[in-house]
């Protein structure tokens, strides 16, 4: 079933042939290196059982890579028309396991592929990561069966996504996708692997929604509220930006900085004062 897909040329020969260039404005770093490839591929859960939603294809590198780890349906998301003809060519050959739907993902609604379960992979347009990343993880809280998120971003955006109260990359993000998820760094990723090269290195990272915490979380728009008045002068004491709040209530004596402050007790301050 994979035989056709690795029997198609490497996908800079595709690129020459159909005059497919990377554009800046879609944010197109492109992967070639098959390896690589299949080692994110690899990385998503249960891709054989469970339908992949990729963002951004673009000459499919990646999507190539989740059909010969034997993903059994990819919908594949891209804004950038000239990818097609290219695209065209991987659909053929995926024998019915690759649908292509060009649009912007920020706007797609993925609940109307009508999946009663479904992963996200995406080798994601560096500007508009992190909004796409936002917008899934107030899915996820709000019940979107999203099942596990396999994503590269730059190393910058991916420590903020995992890091802990204390640290200077700890903020808004890091709040959010804990309080939803379970998300770790996989591997670092050279800025040579990409074509053409970004200025920084990249990292994959896995995140894995936990019921558990979406049942305790209440509602996200409020910790989004919370977490963006004090995350927004993170420098300043929580008592010198909230002046009315009793921050004896949550155990703290109002001279922490939102940097201090624990996923759990957003939280525990968003339901409080935002119930
Ligand atoms: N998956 C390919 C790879 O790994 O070689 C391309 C990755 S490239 C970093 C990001 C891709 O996302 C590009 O193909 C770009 O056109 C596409 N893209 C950018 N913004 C998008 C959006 N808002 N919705 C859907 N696709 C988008």
């Amino acid at each position: 079933m994979t035989d056709k897909i690795s029997s198609l040329p490497p996908v800079s020969t595709m690129m020459r042939e159909c005059d497919m260039i990377a554009k800046k404005k879609f944010g197109q770093n492109f992967l070639f290196d098959l390896n690589l490839t299949c080692r994110i591929a690899r990385a998503v859960p249960n891709i054989d059982t469970i339908p992949v939603i990729e963002v951004g294809p673009g000459p499919g590198g990646l999507t190539r890579a989740l059909l010969l780890a034997g993903a059994h349906k990819v919908i594949a998301v891209e804004m950038d028309k000239t990818t097609e003809p290219i695209l065209s060519q991987i659909i053929d050959a995926a024998d019915g396991r690759l649908t292509v739907v060009f649009g912007d993902a920020l706007k797609t609604d993925f609940s109307k592929f009508g999946f009663d379960e479904y992963a996200i992979c995406s080798n994601l347009p560096y500007n508009v990561g992190t909004e796409l990343l936002i917008q899934w993880i107030h899915k996820i809280a709000n019940g979107e069966p999203i099942k596990s998120l396999t994503l590269m971003f730059q190393r910058e955006v991916a420590d903020r996504i995992v890091a802990r109260p204390g640290s200077n990359a700890y903020g808004r993000v890091s709040v959010l996708v804990n309080l939803v998820a379970d998300a770790k760094i996989l591997f670092n990723v050279p800025r040579t692997a990409f074509t053409p090269a970004p200025k920084v290195t990249s990292a994959v990272v896995q995140i894995i929604p936990n019921t558990e915490k979406i049942k305790a979380l209440g509602k996200i728009e409020s910790v989004e509220k919370i977490t963006a008045k004090l995350f927004g002068m993170r420098r300043k004491m929580i008592r010198g930006i909230m002046p009315d709040v009793d921050w004896n209530v949550f155990d703290l004596s109002g001279t922490e900085r939102a940097e201090n402050l624990t996923p759990e007790k957003f939280c525990e301050i968003a339901k409080k004062l935002l119930p």
